[in-house]
């Protein structure tokens, strides 16, 4: 075995964006003697990359979540958690402009929505088809569409977020390898062997944030969540000022069958909107593993991408002026794994199916408690192992 290279309380294995999150709430946590927790990150890529989910420019937040009311509690954490990172690092990393959802009237996604602001009593506006002509003309507005704006919605830039919470970790103490590859976790005796491209890590539990390479690393959960690829793309419209983000909310938007999302220009001079390549023969499918993962998308892709975004918002380009794919973790339900094997030793976040990054800081404490306290407030019961081998065995 190669030599021990370090030894620590607890070592996060992928510092994306979970990772990042993690680590910068261990950074704040204490041993029982009152000295910090000695926390690790260690990262195959280097600091901010563009080979995990995070990156491409924005990500929506919303405080309602459509996947269900009871993610509502994490996400207003979350909310108050980005803003704060925002204030320590001088970096806006959540644009307040809010997340319509337009679709047509009664539609299931809609419907969740609203149960969860109802539930929570979040601030919210509801708009007819006129009312979203009038107010928003960027949008082609069918008779039947309704509009839901999130009040509390928005758009994070998570390349930034990531640095940022990366950055307030090391000024907390925390350290992180870099172009450091995990190559197997060894549970075995009382601490975690944890092999690397630079040698043995030893640490008294590990946390495995590492998305869509999760299942590579512990194959015991390879039954349990899939790689998921996703597509993005970026349009030119006629007047880039209607789409800034003082005009411009994050948006979801259902038409004719189709699923897109996007967010406000952050370039000044193009609008992300992302139709979900669901169309038969232009799905993404799910690789084996993200090295298998096509990283480019056929002109097919591309155009069926455009003429669906210029459907949606008229005064667009058709050509993506740029486009990206990338790798998550998906499980069967989408409710992410936030879990623990090998008596507490491996704690996991993962399988965050599409849907994490705006959770990223709740869910990042929780895998933080798990580790140094055994136990966390707000780790459903959906999110446990038990729960996914059920859902997959059933
Ligand atoms: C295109 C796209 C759009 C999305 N839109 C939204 C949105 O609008 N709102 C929202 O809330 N969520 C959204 N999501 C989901 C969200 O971005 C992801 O769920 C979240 O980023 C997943 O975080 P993660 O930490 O699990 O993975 P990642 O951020 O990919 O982090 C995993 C890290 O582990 C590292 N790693 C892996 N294996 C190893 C190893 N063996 N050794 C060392 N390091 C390793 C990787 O290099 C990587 O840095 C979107 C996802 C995608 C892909």
């Amino acid at each position: 075995m190669s030599a021990v290279i370090e030894e620590v309380d607890v070592a996060v294995v992928g510092v994306g964006t979970m990772g990042a999150m993690a680590l910068w709430r261990l950074s704040r946590m204490r041993r029982p003697d009152g000295s910090p927790v000695r926390a690790l990150g260690i990262e195959q890529f280097g600091g901010v990359h563009s080979h995990g989910a995070f990156s491409g420019e924005s990500r929506l937040f919303r405080a309602a979540a459509k996947e269900g009311r009871l993610f509502t509690p994490a996400l207003l954490e979350s909310r108050d958690a980005w803003t704060e990172l925002g204030r320590l690092s001088g970096r806006p990393l959540l644009l307040p402009s809010g997340v319509l959802s337009v679709a047509p009237s009664g539609h299931p996604d809609v419907a969740a929505t609203r149960a969860a602001i109802d539930d929570h009593a979040l601030p919210f506006r509801e708009l007819d088809a006129e009312q979203l002509r009038r107010e928003y003309p960027q949008f082609h507005v069918e008779d039947d569409d309704a509009g839901l704006l999130d009040v509390l919605g928005g758009a994070l830039r998570p390349e930034a977020a990531v640095y940022t919470a990366v950055e307030q970790a090391l000024a907390g103490g925390a350290r992180v390898r870099h172009n450091t590859t995990v190559t197997a976790i060894d549970p075995a005796d009382d601490t975690v062997t944890i092999v690397t491209t630079d040698g043995v890590v030893r640490a008294g539990r590990v946390i495995v944030t590492a998305g869509a390479w999760t299942a590579q690393l512990l194959p015991e959960l390879s039954d349990l969540m899939v790689v998921t690829l996703y597509g993005l793309s970026w349009f030119i419209p006629r007047d880039i000022a209607a789409f800034m983000p003082d005009r411009f909310p994050g948006f979801m938007r259902d038409l004719g069958g189709v699923h897109a999302f996007g967010a406000p220009s952050i370039d000044g001079y193009s609008v992300k909107v992302s139709p979900h390549l669901d169309a038969e023969g232009l799905e993404l499918g799910h690789p084996a593993t993200v090295d298998e993962a096509p990283r480019e998308l056929s002109r097919a892709q591309l155009r069926w991408m455009g003429e669906r975004a210029r459907e949606m918002f008229p005064s667009l380009d058709a050509e993506p002026v740029r486009w990206s794919v990338h790798p998550d973790a998906e499980t069967r339900d989408h409710r992410p794994v936030i879990d623990t094997l090998a008596d507490g030793r491996i704690v996991v976040a993962s399988g965050m199916s599409g849907n994490g990054f705006k959770l990223a800081p709740a869910y990042g404490r929780m895998a933080a408690e798990l580790a140094v306290q055994g136990a966390s407030a707000g780790v459903h019961e959906e999110f446990s192992l038990a729960h996914h081998r059920r859902s997959a065995a059933g």
